[in-house]
């Protein structure tokens, strides 16, 4: 098996090697992106030795080629980094990329005929129909590596649309779930750093502390599962353990259960229907304590309100909603907001923001450059 991963520098792209590395015997990587660190990017160049490598800019090449002595072609931008996506020989592209800059070069795989799996979540709360219908029209795999979206994706296992009643989405909850609100109001980006339960990049990790993260997942489960928002259910499940469940139309529930370990979701968007051999450690239901649920806490994570609020209402809003979170989190992680400012920066712009339908990539652009103005203005 082929395969280009896009951001492997990252918490995924670094899991996914981890995973090749050690399950996957005949993978060979053909593709791997950077972004800031060259450290990390060049000892992964010099052991898969792979045909394209993308870094940001030109400083970037001078950085590795320091670093590493395999030749291959060094490409960089925008461009660079949609020919990576849909150039080499890679029958699936990883993509493990953060934020907006994941849409083109999906789009660009697709067009080029590759499967991909999908951590990128971005992807698809931005542009999600055009994103399915053309994977449809191209007959292109999209797996998710997202855990919940697997989880679902397991659970359906096949079943026929008629008979599924709901999608149980399960939510950490984040760092901050049971806090009083004054208490939240003057937790630093430091504070909701400190994940509970998974260990992951900062922007997802910000994202769980604000549960913005759970109404991406609502819209990216209701793009990959073709589900409307009423049949999308979210449930706190603080021990991480159940990773999301269907419900059918009899009443019966399908969970998929297993320790917080994003390799599983990984192999599985890599190698599905097929299980892989893993030695990873195995959940214990002796050692794993009582598995407790909770409604999710709107009042408290405004958020995750306006994620549904999105969602409901379609259109250009949720690429708009995406724009001003993914740059909201930024000013909090460089201390230059507080933590409701990045709900209250979302709402203001709800209130005037004019939703137009999505037809096309333009229109996607367009709210995007809508919010873009928005944002320069604060
Ligand atoms: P991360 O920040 O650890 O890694 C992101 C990768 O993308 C890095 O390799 C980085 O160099 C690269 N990158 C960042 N900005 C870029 C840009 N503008 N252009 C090109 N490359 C860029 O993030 P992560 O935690 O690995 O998350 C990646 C994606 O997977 C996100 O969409 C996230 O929501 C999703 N996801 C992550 C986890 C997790 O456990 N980390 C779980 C589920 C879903
Ligand atoms: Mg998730």
């Amino acid at each position: 098996m082929n395969i280009a991963i896009l951001g492997a520098t990252g918490s995924i792209g670094l899991q996914t090697i981890d995973a090749v590395r050690s399950c996957i015997s005949d993978a060979k990587i053909t593709v791997l992106s950077g972004y800031k660190n060259m450290a990390a990017l060049a000892p992964l160049v010099d052991e898969f030795k792979p045909e394209m490598v993308w870094v940001p800019d030109d400083e970037a090449i001078t950085n590795l080629t320091e670093l590493t002595n395999h030749p291959c072609e060094i490409l960089t931008g925008e461009s660079g980094l949609i020919a990576c996506a849909a150039e080499s020989k890679a029958q699936v592209v990883v993509n493990a990329l953060v934020g907006r800059a994941g849409l083109a070069p999906t789009l660009a795989a697709i067009s080029a005929g590759k499967n991909i799996a999908l951590a990128n979540k971005e992807t698809l709360v931005t542009a999600g129909e055009l994103v399915m219908s053309r994977a449809r029209e191209k007959n292109i795999r999209i797996t998710p590596i997202d855990s919940e979206h697997s989880a679902i994706w397991q659970c359906l296992n096949g079943s026929q649309e008629r008979d599924i009643e709901k999608i149980i989405l399960t939510a950490s909850g984040g760092p901050f779930r049971g806090w009083r609100r004054e208490k939240i109001a003057a937790a630093t980006a430091k504070d909701a750093l400190r994940h509970p339960n998974w260990d992951m990049g900062a922007k997802i990790t910000i994202d769980s502390a604000t549960l913005m993260n759970k109404g991406l997942e609502l819209i990216e489960a209701m793009w990959l599962f073709a589900q409307p928002l009423e049949n999308i259910e979210i449930i706190v499940h603080p021990q991480s353990i159940i990773h999301s469940m269907v419900q059918y139309k009899d009443g019966s529930i399908l969970a998929q259960m297993g320790l917080p370990d994003m390799r599983l979701p990984i192999l599985y968007a890599l190698t599905a229907p097929k299980r892989t051999q893993t030695t990873f450690p195995r959940l214990d239901f002796l050692k794993c304590g009582a598995l407790t649920f909770e409604p999710p806490n709107l009042k408290n994570f405004p958020c995750l309100a306006l994620a549904i609020h999105a969602a409901k209402t379609g259109g250009t809003l949720p690429a708009v909603m995406n724009y001003l979170n993914e740059w909201a989190v930024a000013q909090y992680l460089h201390n230059k907001i507080s933590f409701y400012d990045i709900s209250e920066i979302m709402d203001k712009a709800f209130g005037i923001y004019k939703i137009k339908p999505v037809t096309s990539l333009a229109d996607i652009h367009e709210a995007e450059g809508w919010a873009e103005s928005f944002v320069s203005k604060i």
